[in-house]
């Protein structure tokens, strides 16, 4: 049976990061639809053309392309173990979309993993996030420095600021998330496949935490 684990959390909960250490406990992708977002803008496609003033305004993209999007992304050979998706769904219509797209494949969603982080803590991390350019790998100007100034530890690229972590642009994001993505979190629970994570520990007991969560799941 395919896992399909989704990472539920404000902007800077720590997603993206417990995303990438689960893939490799796990073993199944790691798909995260705002990285994929940020492939489209970098090779100027005319999704990522379509997307673009909505990043850009700490927005969310519509629903149809989104969804359109990770289906396709779920729709590769890549996927027939599961995934842990990341970012997505951000809406109760995407999640509606999930559910029909893995029913139709004999799947479904579980476990939900909630990441409950406070707006100041977000904003700490966020304001202070540096990225990779070639895969994305995530540092923090503070807590996680990379060995070279403004280098990727792992593959040597250069590190940079989203333009949508800037202190404005985080506001609008949290703004966003209550009103559009919050109602998620009932909706999984009432569906009692939610599980919920302190995200303001340190980022290795979060993962401690999920990995005790993922493999009691895999066993059961
Ligand atoms: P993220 O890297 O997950 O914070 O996503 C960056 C931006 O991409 C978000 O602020 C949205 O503008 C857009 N985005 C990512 N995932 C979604 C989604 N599931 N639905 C709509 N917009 C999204």
């Amino acid at each position: 049976m395919a896992v399909f684990l989704i990472l539920i959390g404000p902007p800077g909960a720590g997603k993206g990061t417990q995303a990438e250490r689960l893939e490799i406990s796990l073993g199944v992708p790691h798909i995260s639809s705002g990285n994929i977002f940020r492939e489209h803008l970098t090779n100027k496609t005319e999704l990522g053309q379509a997307a673009e003033m909505h990043i850009a305004k700490g927005e969310l993209v519509p629903d149809r392309i989104t969804i359109g999007m990770i289906e396709e992304r779920l729709s590769q050979p890549d996927v027939s173990e599961g995934a842990i998706l990341d970012g997505f769904p951000r809406t109760i219509a995407q999640a509606d979309a999930l559910d029909r797209f893995l029913e139709a494949r004999g799947e479904n969603v579980d476990p939900v993993i909630y990441l409950n982080t406070s707006d100041e803590e977000v904003l700490r991390r966020l304001t202070g996030r540096r990225v990779c350019r070639a895969e994305g790998h995530i540092y923090h100007a503070e807590s996680k420095p990379p060995q070279r100034a403004g280098i990727c530890d792992e593959d040597g690229s250069d590190l940079y600021q989203r333009d949508d972590d800037r202190e404005e642009t985080v506001k609008e994001r949290l703004r966003v998330y209550r009103v559009q993505t919050a109602p998620l979190i009932d909706h999984y629970q009432e569906r009692g496949v939610l599980l919920e994570i302190v995200g303001e520990q340190s980022m290795d007991s979060v993962t401690d935490r999920l990995k005790s969560v993922t493999s009691v799941r895999a066993s059961g």
